[in-house]
């Protein structure tokens, strides 16, 4: 049965390839690759992989075999990177899918070797101390096929010395331990300058709407847009409360309307009286607690608004994580599977 749900994600994908235009431009004469993974940060991986490959990218980032099996077969011409290498249980995906491993320790290194080697990318970790290879390591990477050397920055969002002190690191590295490109920047790193952008960058967050540095505002474009239906309209009396808990109370009569999405859907309960809906133009504050299915919003700007009808919820990623107190990051990954992903353009 085809049943179509009361809640829908609309998702531009002339923003998304604009998006990664404006990149690719920060970038100068760097390669513009894609981090996808999170199944490209929540609005489906193959579907931005299928449209960047169209406009002109090469290369692409997920973190798991999991997520680089969804892909296969990838678009002609184009390559997919394993951000967290191989674990042993790996080995045997990592050896069958048209996939590089980002080798990520020396455990990984020899793990790789001892299956036969070939093509891989390696992780350099420079000050973040999450994942990669200590420079003091590098020998370990001696005769390699070392498509990618990158490493990855910490602070990228910040205006801290780190940055630079980072990119020193991965520099001198590079300088012994042969590789046919270099990598530094994410979507933060590409607005720090032309030196970060290396051979290859790998945005994520800002192809998809987010603003990872203020030099980004203005430039990239919401690629994401919520949307629900209208369940039921109804009057909350003065003096009339809305929702679990009873935390927003009528000070006069109000014309309210009755969302059909929730927190399972990822609108989470940060939203509770600080998000906003949209109809045609107009705002609709959220009144009360978010719930699991449903949220109450402030009608009265639209009067003619009824049962049936859609509004989108406000969510241009840099308000809506100072209404939510989320990242931007966790407002795009957090979006539920009942959302249907409808792509426009
Ligand atoms: C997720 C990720 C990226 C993309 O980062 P954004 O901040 O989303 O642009 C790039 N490189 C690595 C190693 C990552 O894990």
């Amino acid at each position: 049965m085809n049943i179509s749900p009361p809640h829908r994600l609309r998702l531009d994908g002339a923003a998304l390839v604009a998006n990664w235009r404006w990149l690719k431009q920060q970038g100068g004469n760097a390669a513009c690759g894609a981090a996808v993974k999170a199944d490209g940060y929540g609005l489906g991986a193959r579907e931005v992989v299928a449209r960047l490959a169209a406009a002109g990218c090469r290369d692409f980032f997920v973190a798991t075999w999991a997520e680089a099996a969804a892909l296969m077969p990838l678009p002609q011409g184009t390559a997919l990177s394993v951000l967290h290498g191989v674990r042993p249980e790996d080995m045997a995906a990592a050896k069958s899918i048209a996939a590089r491993p980002v080798l990520n320790s020396p455990e990984q290194v020899r793990r790789w070797r001892a299956a036969g080697g070939g093509a891989c990318d390696v992780m350099i970790d420079t000050g973040i101390n999450r994942l990669g290879i200590a420079p003091e390591d590098a020998d370990v990477l001696d005769g390699l096929a070392i498509e990618t050397l990158m490493s990855h920055l910490a602070c990228a969002d910040e205006d801290v010395p780190q940055n630079a002190a980072q990119r020193r690191a991965l520099l001198a590295v590079a300088e012994r331990v042969p590789h046919r490109r270099l990598s530094l920047a994410n979507s933060a790193g590409l607005c720090l300058g032309p030196g970060y952008a290396l051979d290859l960058t790998r945005p994520g967050l800002a192809l998809y709407g987010g603003v990872p540095r203020p030099e980004a505002a203005g430039h990239i474009r919401q690629a994401a847009f919520p949307e629900a239906q209208v369940l039921q309209r109804r009057r909350v009396s003065a003096g009339g409360s809305v929702g679990y808990n009873a935390t927003w109370t009528a000070a006069g009569d109000t014309e309210i309307a009755i969302l059909n999405l929730g927190y399972a859907d990822g609108i989470l309960r940060g939203f509770s009286g600080t998000g906003r809906a949209l109809a045609d133009g107009r705002a609709l504050p959220f009144l009360g607690r978010v719930s699991m299915d449903l949220i109450a919003v402030d009608a009265t700007a639209a009067p003619a608004l009824a049962e049936g009808d859609w509004v989108t919820i406000d969510y241009d990623l840099p308000i809506a994580a100072a209404a939510s107190g989320l990242s931007q990051y966790e407002l795009l990954t957090g979006l539920g599977d009942r959302f249907q992903r409808c792509w426009v353009n």
